[in-house]
């Protein structure tokens, strides 16, 4: 089960602290749409809010439900709903003029956030992964307790905006609204990945004797460890592995993925299929997906592949592809887009007038599966540049570290740069 944790006051609400009366709460602007899309997205929606005007004396814990029941109504009569609240009534400071009965409250304790404690507890009674869970809310206190409950986080910029600076963490997404943060997590949820981990790795030999070329380690890692760990940042869990070459070993090593926190499925090829047939083939493990992110099994990067999903997310096309500006394009794959970032030509190798190449990390709506044939093709030249004339595809530029191990050489230099980079 995925949760998507929502702080209250700021994010959900207006008011963004000390809110000790029902009268006093206002919906948020889109944030009854935004939990209502989190709703039918099968996803729990649990509010996890400091109330530390407990612990001041100001509102009693039963004040505190009140005000939460309030909040319920008002996104009740929208449409939505939360499923559960959690509060910490406490704060660690010890004040002379704190009323005898709320004295109780001024403890340390594991649930104010930035403590993962309301989280790891909601976590618990409903069964939620963590890794495919959010954290969304508009302090810095917000986004550390989701990274330190797990769970990736989204800044909001409603209420204080992460204005607080009151700690040094960065989200894994900014969003201007509630609702904004919720179609991202929809959309998130609807995006799978591929990884296509084919190819024998010839050039690489023997290093790729009994090694498929995706399982070479940089730093100690295999380069697909590395891979997974930037999905699972950016919120993408559901990963399928593509390949025929010794994949066993890949099995061996990651297996179902539960040891690395993501869930992972391997369709398996009997042959290769070449990394459009290799797609083609996983589509029975797409089901439900709209979107699928396609990793290159022997290109290394640390890019922002969440700024990528965005740009895909918010742009209608079949497709975007990834590129880079090149100074080699002899043996790049030069494709050509124009101001708007549509690719209006695939030129290939050996051209020497666009420089933007194709780095092999992609993003596909899922309706390209019925254009990709059957049996072996190339997802670029036999497919996506085919329906060039019929298909908006769109180039997102990309100045990321993004580099293939495909030779010795670039293999030597990625083991050199990579580590002082990731
Ligand atoms: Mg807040
Ligand atoms: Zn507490």
């Amino acid at each position: 089960m995925r949760a998507v944790f929502l702080d209250r006051d700021g994010t959900v609400t207006k008011k963004t602290s000390l809110v000790v009366k029902p009268e006093e709460i206002e919906l948020e602007d889109g944030a009854a749409e935004g939990i209502k899309m989190l709703n039918k997205s099968g996803v729990k929606v649990i509010v996890v809010t400091n109330q530390p005007q407990v612990a001041r004396g100001l509102i009693s814990e039963d004040g505190v439900k009140k005000i939460n029941d309030k909040v319920q109504k008002d996104l009740m009569k929208r449409g939505a709903h939360i499923d559960d609240f959690y509060f910490c009534p406490h704060h660690p400071e010890q004040y002379s003029d704190v009323p005898e009965h709320a004295k109780k409250y001024r403890v340390e304790c594991s649930c104010r956030k930035p403590n993962p404690g309301m989280i790891l507890e909601a976590a618990k009674k409903y069964n939620v992964d963590l890794t495919g869970s959010f954290t969304v809310g508009d302090r810095t206190v917000d986004i550390l307790a989701g990274k330190n409950a797990g769970t990736r986080t989204i800044l909001v910029k409603t209420g204080v905006a992460g204005k607080d600076k009151k700690h040094d963490i960065k989200a894994d997404y900014e969003c201007d609204t509630l609702l904004n943060a919720a179609t991202l997590i929809r959309n998130l949820i609807k995006t799978k990945a591929i990884i296509l981990a084919g190819g024998k790795g010839e050039r690489l030999l023997p290093l790729t004797k009994d090694l498929p070329k995706p399982m070479i380690p940089i730093n100690g890692k295999p380069v697909l460890e590395y891979h997974i760990n930037l999905l699972k940042k950016y919120g993408v869990n559901e990963i399928v592995i593509c390949g025929s070459y010794l994949v066993d070993k890949i099995k061996a090593y990651f297996g179902d993925g539960r040891k690395f926190r993501v869930h992972i499925d391997y369709p398996g090829e009997k042959e290769p299929l070449g990394t459009g047939g290799a797609i083609k083939n996983a589509a029975q493990y797409l089901v439900n997906a709209e979107n699928i992110i396609v990793l290159n099994g022997d290109v290394i990067t640390n890019m922002n592949i969440g700024s990528l999903l965005r740009f895909h997310f918010s742009h209608s096309g079949i497709a975007t592809v990834v590129l880079r500006k090149t100074d080699h394009p002899i043996d790049s794959d030069i494709i050509k887009i124009n101001e708007k970032n549509e690719v209006t030509k695939y030129i290939g190798r050996g051209q020497d007038i666009h420089k933007t190449a194709n780095v092999g990390i992609m993003v596909l709506r899922t309706k390209i599966l019925d254009r990709i044939p059957n049996g072996i093709s190339n997802i670029e030249k036999d497919v996506l540049f085919k329906l060039l004339n019929k298909e908006k595809i769109y180039g997102y530029l990309s100045d990321a570290y993004i580099k293939d191990i495909g030779t010795p050489e670039r293999l030597k230099k990625v083991r050199r740069e990579f580590p002082l980079i990731s």
